[in-house]
């Protein structure tokens, strides 16, 4: 399904890409996961590490970036343009992936009181040559803003048909097989999408929305549906996982996340990765999974961003 879709925009991208995104093209590792919890409750848990492929750039984004950068350039534009919140892993990928493709860049940004020393993410976005334009709450939710014809504008959080096919190629195909289940942490769920696409029907799909939005999975379903006529494999709704909503992070969430680091030696963001595991960790412990279980956790990113998630969280939840 859209293989030659995807292969079309893979061969054009490798034809163009500049070195300093080269390393994106390698295949995330797998690896391993000891934890006493899993260890008692025979479970599996290996984890995808699409945090690990660039220094710069926070694991799923390029996924959901990289085949808009060769739409762009089908298009013959010369300008691409995307939303966010002042915190967003998106914008700050985007920034740097554009500099890199000799692409100018434009962020919407979420909060015209903020300036671009708000943050250090914001300053990178700055510092990579993005120009940055603050929108009013009112402003930005009804995405008034007006681009030239030179511009490809990219939905927040990379969620258009580009970003879909992108992460449809996460998962390695072979990697998929080995696994009874894939769990991931979703925002606009573009990543979700994509690679519940691209698995076998066999692999059940773990999805831990970080937002406290009851209208996701609904019109999630649908889209699936849009994308494939075909029945998909199962996917699994973990409400639970949000702890309050999107950037809310309470004491409870942090000295889980500081925990499981500390004893598996991986580093989890609170925004995204920490609440996913965190609802694998606690449905492990009242014995929702069963023993036997092969499961995969992918490391979305967004670490670069947990250099000052104190502060983020501070402003999230304002
Ligand atoms: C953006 C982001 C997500 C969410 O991805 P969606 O495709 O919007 O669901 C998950 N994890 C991290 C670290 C992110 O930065």
């Amino acid at each position: 399904m859209f293989s030659s879709l995807i292969q079309d925009f893979e061969t054009e991208l490798r034809r163009e890409l500049p070195p300093a995104l080269e390393s994106l093209l390698c295949v995330p590792d797998v690896q391993p996961l000891q934890y006493e919890l899993f260890e008692r409750h025979r479970v599996q848990v290996d984890v995808l590490r699409c945090d690990d492929l660039h220094p710069m750039i926070s694991g799923n984004k390029w996924f959901k970036l990289k085949f808009n950068l060769v739409q762009a350039r089908r298009l013959g534009m010369t300008r691409i343009a995307s939303f966010g919140g002042a915190w967003s892993n998106h914008l700050h990928a985007l920034a740097f992936c554009a500099q890199q493709a000799g692409l100018e860049s434009i962020g919407f940004v979420r909060g015209e009181e903020l300036g671009a020393d708000a943050n250090p993410m914001l300053r990178d976005a700055a510092s990579w040559g993005m120009s940055l334009q603050f929108l009013a709450r009112q402003v930005y939710r009804e995405r008034k803003v007006t681009v030239d014809a030179q511009t490809w504008l990219v939905p927040e959080g990379g969620d258009n048909e580009q970003g879909v096919l992108g992460c449809m190629t996460l998962i390695p195909a072979q990697r998929a097989l080995d696994y009874d289940a894939v769990l991931l942490p979703a925002g606009t769920g573009c990543t979700a999408l994509g690679v519940r696409l691209s698995l076998p029907a066999g692999t059940a799909l773990w999805v831990a929305p970080v937002l406290r939005d009851d209208t996701l999975q609904r019109s999630w379903r649908a889209r699936l549906q849009q994308w494939s006529a075909q029945p998909a494999g199962p996917v699994d709704w973990w409400t639970d996982c949000h702890h309050g909503g999107y950037g809310k992070v309470p004491p409870g969430l942090l000295s889980f996340i500081h925990d499981f680091g500390h004893n598996t030696g991986l580093a989890l963001d609170p925004v995204y990765g920490g609440k996913a595991m965190w609802g694998l960790c606690e449905r492990i412990r009242h014995h929702a999974i069963p023993a036997g279980s092969r499961v995969l956790f992918v490391h979305t990113g967004g670490l670069q961003g947990a250099r000052g998630f104190q502060s983020m969280s501070r402003q999230l939840s304002g």
